[in-house]
């Protein structure tokens, strides 16, 4: 058997277009010939530190050049990638290095600290790239450089089945412990053929990496795609709003992909106006929905947007949304991809018809049947179906609006409450921030919304704002009835709202 993993489409891209531009990192500007030695190379490496089939390698940095070789290097070798997210905490590190059982570590020089507190007792190997005190990674760090050049590209084809696994990624969290998504190679590949059939990437796209890698949706959507198609990345290690804009400026990008919250800095970024956004031509947003303030600003400038709905588990593609439908459909998440059913099910698991909302199920080629390591997480994996734990409905036309997570909705008075109704309204408010809403236990109600609320610098809002506020917009039961400012809210390394913290606890505290 030969290797029918992802690691060779790497080498088969230099094959066909090895003179034509890869990647851009920073200062750095790479063929795809170039790449693709590197990782030959990288390759060897780990197979030297002694990274043979079904090893874990796990990787801790930003996006950059080393980071691309190093995926398609492990996988390669025959290994299984552990991307880990850099703004988790050391414990959270370590949880992830011991559940995964990785061997070696390869992490960013500047995240020395953060990977020496992660793995104290030496039982994972650990190798750091990048240059010391250096923001960006670059190869200088100590020997490396000098050690991958003597060292022989790779050669070997290891049998890797498209059955096997290819990275373990660990969920981000929101709704208790994160946990190990086993992607495969399939499950990755037949990702990579829904996007490709549902949007236009194409070999002359140049696409701005501003999300970090080590989310599923920039390598599933981003980097898979654009080495299956030839197209440039340009990796940039953290988003820099105005460095976005002036890059989408000089190398002409044409692609773009990030959250809401991306797409809004950007806009209000004073380089906006003065920059040329001509050059781009696919835009996809995903995570949440996305705000009418901002599908307004960029489509005065003529950009159009693509909506994704998406989870670790699914590699992570689920429903698109095609550009020319975003403003008719606004606040859905599109249509399911080609390759992909969506069902909508109640409590007793009864499929539900057009406007009625449940529980968002999914199926497809590109969706996992299993965590690692987690026998207790194949409750989520039924009958050939994953059950998203999110809640949503469909209309007439099939298009998907995902409205909540099953775990954050209460009931109130018998009624369904779904807290993110609650806070798309009130973050409306110009005094509001950002607001979480809850449901606490009441002695008649059941349960009754509780916001958290972080006000707008320099304002405050008071419980009777709130209440005058949201009334009319919302039905009563939907209307807080406590409210609390913060400072701020509990939130993941990813920059999602964990209500586990502040579920059930009483107005007081
Ligand atoms: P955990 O599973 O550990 O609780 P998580 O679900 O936040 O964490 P991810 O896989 O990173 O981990 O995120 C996927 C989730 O993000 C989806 O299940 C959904 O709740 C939310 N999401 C993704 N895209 C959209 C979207 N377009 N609209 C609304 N919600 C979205
Ligand atoms: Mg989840």
């Amino acid at each position: 058997m030969r290797n029918q993993g992802l690691g060779p489409w790497m080498l088969r891209r230099a094959e066909r277009s090895g003179q034509h531009l890869a990647v851009i990192d920073g200062e750095r500007r790479l063929t795809w010939r170039e790449l693709a030695e590197q990782t030959a190379r990288e390759a060897t490496a780990l197979h030297e530190e002694g990274v043979g089939p079904g090893d874990r390698v796990a990787f801790l940095g930003e996006n950059s050049v080393e980071f691309l070789r190093t995926i398609f290097a492990v996988w390669l070798v025959g290994g299984v990638l552990v991307p880990l997210n850099t703004r988790l905490a050391a414990p959270e590190v370590a949880f992830q290095l011991d559940d995964s059982g990785a061997r070696l570590l390869i992490h960013d020089q500047t995240l020395e600290a953060l990977a020496a507190e992660s793995c104290p007792t030496g039982a994972v190997s650990r190798r750091a790239v990048g240059q010391p005190g250096k923001s960006r990674a670059t190869d200088a760090a100590p020997g490396l450089a000098e050690r991958l050049e003597g060292l022989e590209p790779w050669h070997e084809d290891v049998a890797v089945a498209e059955d096997e696994t290819a990275m373990i990624l660990y969920t981000s969290g929101t709704t208790g412990r994160p946990k190990g998504a086993r992607l495969t190679h399939r499950n990755l590949t037949w990702n990579c053929i829904n996007a490709l059939v549902d949007s236009d990437v194409r070999g002359d796209d140049v696409c701005l990496m501003i999300s970090p890698m080590f989310h599923v949706a920039s390598l599933g959507m981003g980097v898979l795609p654009a080495v299956l198609k030839g197209a440039a990345l340009v990796v940039e290690a953290r988003f820099d709003p105005g460095r976005a804009l002036e890059l989408i400026e000089r190398e002409r990008v044409t692609s773009l992909a990030g959250v809401p919250t991306t797409f809004q800095m950007l806009m209000e970024h004073d380089d906006w106006e003065r920059r040329d956004l001509s050059s781009l031509r696919r835009m996809s947003c995903g995570g949440s929905a996305i705000p009418h303030t901002v599908l307004d600003a960029y489509e005065s400038r003529g950009l159009a947007f693509t909506m994704n709905y998406g989870m670790t588990e699914a590699s992570p593609g689920v429903t698109m949304s095609p550009p020319e439908r975003t403003r008719e459909k606004a606040g859905s998440s599109g249509l399911p991809h080609f390759f992909t059913e969506v069902r909508i099910v109640d409590p007793l698991g009864e499929d539900l018809g057009p406007g009625e909302t449940g529980e968002i199920l999914v199926s497809g080629p590109q969706v996992i049947s299993d965590y690692w390591n987690r026998p207790d997480g194949g409750s989520a994996f039924r009958d050939g179906w994953f059950h998203t734990g999110d809640v949503g409905h469909r209309d007439e036309d099939g298009f998907l609006y995902v409205t909540d997570r099953l775990k954050d909705m209460f009931v109130s008075g018998g009624e369904n409450v779904y807290p993110a109704e609650v806070e798309s309204t009130l973050i409306e408010h110009p005094a509001v921030s950002s607001v979480a809403v809850v449901g606490v236990p009441d002695d008649r109600w059941g349960d009754v919304p509780h916001a958290y609320i972080v006000a707008a610098e320099g304002r405050s809002i008071s419980e009777q704002e709130v209440m005058s506020f949201l009334d009319g917009r919302l039905a009563r039961y939907k209307i807080p009835r406590h409210v609390t400012l913060v400072e701020d809210l509990p939130r993941t390394a990813s920059g999602k709202l964990r209500k586990s913290q502040l579920v059930g606890r009483r107005p007081s505290e």
